[in-house]
């Protein structure tokens, strides 16, 4: 089969490697779209991935949809002709499964993830032809309800990510809710909190283009981080500030100017892969701020797929472009210009 393999810093190369095969207890499915993540953009771009002593050859992807075509002996509840994506497995043994915190599981390994010195270096990412999973073990899947498209059901693991500051806050309806960063998990955010029924939800970013699609996704406001005082601009929207500040974004400064923006015993969610940062501990205690993470590691699949199945949350309109897997290096780099914003490949 065939898949694109990065072998340095914004270099892919379109490899024949061995299709794989069903084992006992194993599916393989064809991945029929897989998006291109902001973890895969700063993967790829790493400056590391030149540097001789940490070669790298490694096959990403991990927001994708697939189709089973080879069901392993001793495999039930799947046939031929499934649609599926990743679920989280778990061992059911470990302290944190003992309490009922499943996605956190140390036990057991959810996803195709490896590392080895920092760097990933998994060749069963989703950008290839075919991907394997052992739906009862460690590595599970879930079914994907006819209703819902291969471009949408490709976003389950990203809108699980922007769903896990609604569940985990708590988001409820009329609080007013900031998201810096319109990157996809910023919109997929925005989409998020609507459907949990916040407003205003405002969206931040120094990106135009993005600023236009939260407008067109249902944001009150979308705010040019670059003009004007920001902050002072969320104080007059929501008076008191934000119920939770959603943080989607890297910059150092982010963190403490999100605790600017939020209220008084507000919230500030860091779902992004925030740059390290000096914030002011006494404001966060004068204020009674709670900064919480949010990794929820496919935690909330289920929920974001049915919310996409009842038809309460439309993923479609953040994809810009869908491009063939040979077109790679074309589709990273458009994203890298910013000429694209969010791009799936298909195999
Ligand atoms: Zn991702
Ligand atoms: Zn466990």
């Amino acid at each position: 089969m065939k898949a694109a393999v990065v072998i340095g810093r914004r270099r892919f190369e379109i490899r024949e490697i061995p299709t794989p095969q069903a084992q006992p207890g194993q599916v393989v499915l064809k991945v029929r779209l897989c998006a291109i993540c902001g973890t895969d953009l700063e993967f790829v771009d790493n400056l590391r991935l030149d540097d001789k002593k940490e070669k790298i050859e490694a096959v990403l992807g991990h927001e994708w949809v697939g189709e089973v075509v080879d069901v392993g002996r001793g495999v039930t509840g799947w046939s031929v002709g499934d649609r599926a994506v990743d679920f989280r497995a778990s061992c059911g043994q470990c302290y944190w499964c003992r309490h009922g915190l499943r996605h956190l599981c140390v036990g057991a390994l959810g996803d195709s993830t490896e590392f080895e010195g920092g760097i990933r270096t998994s060749m069963s990412g989703a950008m290839a032809e075919y991907i394997v999973r052992t739906p009862q073990g460690m590595k599970s899947i879930m079914k994907v309800a006819d209703s819902v498209s291969d471009e949408e059901a490709a976003l389950t693991e990203p809108l699980n990510v922007a769903l896990a500051p609604v569940y985990e806050v708590p988001i409820k309806p009329g609080n007013a809710v900031v998201i810096i960063g319109a990157g996809h998990i910023g919109q997929l955010s925005l989409l998020a909190v609507k459907a949990a029924g916040a407003g205003p939800v405002i969206v931040t970013d120094k990106i135009k283009s993005r600023l236009d699609k939260a407008r067109e996704l249902g944001a009150d406001f979308a705010l040019n981080a670059d003009e004007g005082d920001i902050t002072k601009r969320i104080m007059e929207i929501t008076k008191v500030g934000a119920d939770a500040v959603i943080i989607c974004a890297r910059g150092a400064d982010i963190l403490q100017q999100s605790l600017k923006a939020a209220r008084r015993q507000g919230t500030i969610v860091i779902i992004g892969f925030l740059k390290p940062a000096m914030i002011d501990p006494m404001y966060i205690l004068n204020n009674n701020l709670r900064i919480i993470g949010c990794e929820p590691f496919l935690r909330y699949n289920m929920q974001a797929l049915q919310l996409m199945e009842h038809k309460k949350v439309d993923c479609r309109p953040l994809i810009s472009e869908i491009m063939p897997l040979a077109d790679v290096k074309k589709a990273f780099d458009s994203l890298y210009t910013g000429q694209n914003s969010l791009v799936m490949l298909k195999p």
